[in-house]
């Protein structure tokens, strides 16, 4: 299963931003989500993208994070052609959900995440992305 994106928390975006341009990322892909009480961006280098979360306030699930773990790594996402069987798999095999459904995420993708408890402590977000 091919890795979509890694996940970083960051507490200035447009900063963060520089710092991977400066390692040959571009942005393509940069968005509000009130829902999920962030500001993301997605850059991109060949087939690798970086997506960088700063949150709308302290309140946000993204700013808890930063308040209790500092800036870093926040999740991986993985790409699954069909997000509805994967979850269907993924409850078979007992792995804990956040997201019973697909949800909308950011750049219109339908996603849902896994508990961190089901991969070792890494939370674990899966991605639509039809081949
Ligand atoms: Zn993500």
């Amino acid at each position: 299963m091919e890795l979509h994106h890694v996940g970083v928390a960051v507490p200035d975006l447009a900063e963060a931003a520089e710092r991977y341009r400066a390692l040959g990322y571009q942005l393509i892909a940069e968005e509000i989500l009130p829902e999920q009480g962030v500001h993301a961006a997605m850059l991109q280098s060949g087939a690798s993208r970086i997506e960088l979360l700063e949150p709308l306030g302290p309140e946000t699930t993204v700013g808890r994070f930063l308040e209790k773990r500092g800036p870093g790594l926040h999740h991986l996402a993985f790409a699954t052609p069909n997000l509805i069987e994967q979850l269907e798999r993924l409850r078979a095999e007992g792995v804990r959900l956040i997201d019973e459904a697909p949800r909308r995420g950011f750049g219109g993708h339908w996603v849902a995440f896994a508990h961190p408890k089901s991969y070792g402590g890494v939370l674990v977000e899966f991605v639509e992305e039809p081949q």
